[in-house]
């Protein structure tokens, strides 16, 4: 897992009201259109993230609450750097967390677009450290759990089919996307 453009905004404005985002920097209030009053834009965490495995690069999505945890940031402060200060983030702690972990990851697939062309974007619904040590004696549910062969980030239909049982499972199952 890393962040392989560091240049990229790693917020965007949205109407506090439809949560509609908003092509703009300037946080000001404005007459939405949809909510058809006068709002505040709120800022709100979203920027791409890279998933390695051995063979592949998969760009994903990550947004709100998870991605201020994975930055060690608050949205205020990204919003602060990014947008008023028009700074790059420094993200050397992020990689510095990154470097040697092996992660799992829970991916929801969105699909959308016309009959000829789809577009789909993949977003992170959670992410975890994978331990190291495969057994764990006090937890039952990881028996159940295939070990991995596969010693990089796993992504994918994989990454759900390891995930422990008590993670949400509410989830429709990603459909692999190494075929795309
Ligand atoms: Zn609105």
């Amino acid at each position: 897992m890393a962040i392989l453009d560091e240049f990229q905004d790693f917020c965007v404005l949205e109407c506090s009201g439809c949560k509609q985002k908003k092509r703009t920097k300037a946080r000001k209030d404005f007459e939405c259109p949809k909510c058809n009053r006068k709002t505040s834009l709120v800022p709100r965490c979203s920027f791409q993230i890279d998933l390695i495995d051995n063979t592949a690069t998969t760009t994903a999505s990550i947004s709100a609450e998870l991605g201020e945890k994975l930055l060690s940031m608050t949205v205020e402060d990204i919003f602060d750097i990014t947008c008023t200060k028009q700074q790059s983030l420094s993200l050397n702690h992020v990689h510095e967390m990154f470097s040697n972990k092996i992660f799992e990851i829970q991916l929801r697939k969105s699909s959308w677009g016309s009959s000829n062309t789809t577009n789909t974007t993949l977003s992170i619904l959670s992410y975890m450290e994978k331990q190291h040590t495969p057994e764990s004696t006090t937890d039952r549910t990881s028996k159940k759990i295939k070990p991995l062969e596969i010693s990089e980030v796993q992504v994918t239909a994989t990454a759900a089919a390891v995930a422990p049982s008590n993670a949400p499972g509410k989830f429709e199952p990603p459909t692999p996307t190494k075929n795309v």
